[in-house]
């Protein structure tokens, strides 16, 4: 661990090489536990989109090294890239925690995460099968798989490395090239990555990195018509326009993972002290910069005044700071943009009446640090419950029955995640069903598995990511406890 790591790979990486931007133009990227600038990164824009498509287009071609490669040896080739991240381990565990102000030892776990992500898809390389068809007539009539050519990927901030590794995971085991841009408060882990692919052995052109800004180098990957597919994870907002580029340039295939305001209803039944463990860790993990954060804590009336107090107490006792010192449980908001939204959503939670149980304030005077917060007295109206705070803001919320907090926890425009505590199996699944959320935790949350579907309902999205072909799936297996399930699920198209 170290945070004075040195920063060598500012360049664009396009066909297996670093290469300047068309333009010259570079920006700067900023630690936000100090507001100081880590290094100048070149600064892709429409012209070097252009560029790294046509590398990819030569990756792509019939007869190259890629497109001839067996789908074995394509395995080989990401089970290698997950290993080198493996023993890159500190070097991009703290770049990662420098980048984008995540504790040191979150971004180390993230990396088992992104490796474990590239293993799981290794794996499917030569497993991607068609099948044969009794049909009329004289044919021999079969399906085949085949990949759907140049993928576009926008990555947000809030888990760089990760986010990169479940849009790379599936597109390479498919064969298919990559123009990824990462988000432009965190470009240092996507291109140290870049590196090490270049180390395994990829063939040129088949991964490129583009650094820039949304509207200028994301919008060229939206609407570019030589690429078939835009995969995007970010906000709700820039996916509308995501599918309306993908709509506008070439119909191209969009899959999108965006916001969430997920809830997490905790019964009078549960276990108070396991209750709001998983509901802090709900909120708070990765600072609250979670898409599938359990934002809405709804809380059942008979326990609502105890928890609250449990809550509090185990929110004030978060140990925030430098994100490189050991114990340190958060660091700061990625931004300074971001820091602003958050202070205003506590603000906001004050006057329309919330309680404030704990926190509610910058931490220190520099840095972009925030007190993890936690609201009582918050009803379904309120500003902080409806709107994706994507920060260290707990709201909690009374609810009667099981009935009635379905509807509450079912009435947003979004539909990522939900959990609920209890000790009741038949609260347990109805809840589950009833819920319209992709991902539904029992007893447990956040269990984000590579073997799992993952992706949202509504406006949270379009299209599954990661792996797993059924529907409702359970953790028959684990280590954890029987008891907790996590469950995927997505609408039926006939
Ligand atoms: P964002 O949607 O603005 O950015 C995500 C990515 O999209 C970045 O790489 C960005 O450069 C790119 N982008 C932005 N505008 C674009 C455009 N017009 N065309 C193409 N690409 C574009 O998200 P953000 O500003 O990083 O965060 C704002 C909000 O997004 C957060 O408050 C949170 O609600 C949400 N968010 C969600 C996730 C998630 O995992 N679902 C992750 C990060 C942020």
């Amino acid at each position: 661990m170290t945070r004075n790591i040195s920063v060598r790979l500012t360049k664009l990486f396009i066909n297996n090489a670093f290469v300047d931007a068309a333009s010259g133009k570079t920006f700067p990227t900023i630690n936000p536990a100090t507001e100081t600038k880590i290094a100048d990164v070149a600064e892709a824009d429409k012209a070097d989109v252009d560029r790294a498509v046509e590398a990819a287009k030569g990756a792509f071609k019939r007869g190259s090294v890629w497109r001839n490669m067996d789908a074995s040896a394509r395995g080989k080739l990401i089970y290698k890239l997950a290993e080198l991240i493996d023993s890159n381990v500190p070097q991009l565990a703290s770049l990662e925690s420098l980048d984008n102000g995540k504790p040191y030892e979150d971004s180390v776990f993230d990396m088992g995460c992104a490796s474990d992500t590239f293993r799981y898809f290794a794996g499917w390389c030569d497993k991607i099968e068609g099948s044969t068809i009794p049909s009329d007539g004289p044919y021999f009539t079969y399906t085949r798989k085949e990949p759907v050519g140049i993928v576009g990927q926008i990555i947000p901030w809030n888990y760089p490395v990760l986010m990169l590794a479940w849009k790379w995971g599936p597109a390479l085991a498919a064969g298919c090239p990559i123009v990824l841009k990462p988000a432009e408060q965190t470009p240092l882990t996507a291109l140290f990555v870049a590196n090490l692919t270049k180390e395994a052995g990829f063939p040129d052109g088949v991964i490129n990195v583009l650094p820039g800004y949304g509207p200028t180098a994301g919008a060229a990957i939206a609407s570019h018509p030589d690429i078939s597919k835009v995969a995007f994870t970010g906000s709700t907002e820039v996916g509308h326009s995501i599918m309306a580029a993908a709509a506008a340039s070439n119909l191209k295939r969009v899959s999108l993972e965006l916001g969430g305001k997920s809830p997490l209803v905790i019964c009078a039944d549960a276990d108070l002290e396991m209750a709001v463990e998983v509901a802090h860790n709900a909120i708070f993990a990765n600072h609250g910069q979670n898409c599938c954060a359990g934002s809405r804590t709804y809380v059942q009336e008979g326990i609502y005044d105890a928890f609250v107090k449990k809550a509090a107490e185990k929110a004030a006792s978060r140990v925030v700071g430098d994100p490189f010192e050991s114990g340190v449980q958060q660091g700061p908001q990625v931004d300074q943009e971001m820091f602003n939204k958050v202070l205003n959503y506590i603000k906001s939670g004050v006057e329309q009446g919330g309680k404030l149980e704990a926190g509610g304030k910058r931490k220190g005077d520099k840095g972009y640090f925030i007190e993890p917060t936690v609201f009582s007295n918050v009803t379904d109206d309120f500003k902080i419950a409806r709107e994706e705070i994507f920060g260290p803001v707990q709201t909690i919320i009374k609810f009667k029955s099981l009935d009635e907090v379905i509807e509450r926890a079912n009435d947003t425009k979004y539909g990522l995640a939900a959990g609920i505590v209890t000790s009741n199996i038949d609260s347990a699944n109805t809840f589950a069903h009833a819920v319209n959320a992709g991902s539904v935790w029992i007893n447990c949350y956040d269990a984000v598995l590579p073997q799992a579907p993952f992706g949202g309902f509504k406006e949270s999205g379009i299209g599954r990511e990661l792996g797993g072909k059924l529907l409702w799936m359970s953790t028959p297996n684990s280590k954890l406890s029987p008891q907790r399930s996590r469950i995927s699920k997505s609408s039926v198209i006939l």
